[in-house]
């Protein structure tokens, strides 16, 4: 439950920056997201219930890609709060990846060899329903500087981690201040080579990468890589495609990884539609998660067997470099796993 997450960087003052607007007025109530898109009162009684374990957020530039009047569009599915939620499955549990295992300093979590995930932001500029850390004890997670400087010791004594990778909730809901600051000081660490930032926050709310954030990440001696999250083709508009090139000219290679999601994206022209206009972004797909087994995203669900037979579907369309590597993530592993 985030209903106590402060949204730090929410800021609708007029000084602050327009991402930042746009974030403090993403829609946070699943009655209005259900009176916006024309949903009646039986998705209206669900949102609540799904509201209650996880709560509504979804910003007005991902509002605007939703086909309002129907309540299958691939996009509203990731957002809007269903009954569903409160089933209990089994097999499908709070932490699922048993993160909480892999913490040696506040904010750190290191389980693979030469990369390290940093929680440089505990706050999300959307709520994905399928999120694997919908139940994720971000307050516990959200350290000050002060607080920063015990994972920082741990990257400056590991020579052998090579990446810093930010993550979240989503890295860039934090304020350019704070990532900038938090990006020098790794910089200082002669060891590492990269800095990667999971985000889906330049497909959300586009006007994200702005020159603050330009600013910080086109001047790091640091290699950048941005992996974006986008499921469905029709995430990616116009604004989409000038965020991703913006980017590109400030030197950094974009990748994307998506969830495999049931109602969203399951079938093979929907997968292939999304590889090609990731392209037309310039964006290479990188992994197609299966779902991770979160308590409440059970309907989203696609089996093993049948994500083998989508992707080899997807082979047949694509070219090479388009393909997403189909993976799961089995908690105790070296790394992501192969289906
Ligand atoms: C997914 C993940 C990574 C990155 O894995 P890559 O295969 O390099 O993309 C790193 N650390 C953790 C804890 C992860 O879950
Ligand atoms: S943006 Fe990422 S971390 Fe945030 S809710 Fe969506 S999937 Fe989860």
């Amino acid at each position: 439950m985030q209903d106590n997450i402060i949204i730090a960087n929410a800021d609708d003052t007029p000084s602050a920056a327009s991402w930042q607007r746009q974030l403090s007025r993403a829609v946070r109530d699943p009655q209005t997201l259900c009176e916006r898109l024309g949903l009646g009162s039986l998705w209206q009684a669900g949102a609540h219930t799904g509201h209650a374990l996880f709560e509504t957020c979804v910003p007005e530039a991902f509002l605007a890609r939703i086909k309002p009047h129907d309540p299958n569009d691939p996009l509203l599915r990731q957002v809007l709060p269903l009954s569903n939620e409160a089933l209990e499955t089994p097999g499908f549990v709070s932490d699922p990846l048993a993160e909480a295992e892999h913490r040696p300093a506040r904010g750190l979590i290191h389980k693979y060899h030469g990369r390290v995930l940093l929680i440089a932001s505990p706050n999300c500029a959307v709520n994905c329903r399928y999120c694997f850390r919908r139940h994720f004890p971000y307050a516990d997670n959200a350290p000050s500087r002060a607080q920063w400087q015990e994972a920082l010791n741990y990257l400056r004594a590991d020579e052998s981690i090579r990446e810093a990778i930010f993550s979240g909730g989503d890295p860039l809901a934090g304020s350019d201040r704070q990532l900038a600051w938090l990006v020098g000081e790794l910089e200082g660490i002669a060891h590492l080579k990269r800095l990667r930032i999971h985000t889906r926050l330049p497909v959300v709310i586009p006007d994200r990468v702005d020159d603050a954030l330009l600013g910080w990440l086109g001047q790091a001696r640091l290699q950048t890589v941005m992996v974006l999250h986008i499921n469905h083709a029709q995430e990616i508009d116009r604004a989409v495609i000038e965020a991703c090139a913006r980017l590109q000219q400030a030197g950094v290679t974009l990748l994307n990884q998506s969830v495999l999601l049931r109602g969203v994206n399951d079938d093979v022209d929907t997968l292939a539609a999304l590889s090609e206009r990731l392209f037309d972004a310039r964006v290479l797909p990188y992994y197609l998660h299966v779902l991770d087994p979160v308590a409440g995203a059970a309907h989203f669900d696609v089996s093993d067997d049948e994500a083998r037979e989508l992707v080899a579907g997807l082979r047949q369309q694509l070219p090479g470099f388009l393909m997403p590597r189909l993976v799961r993530e089995i908690p105790g592993e070296a790394s992501k796993t192969p289906l």
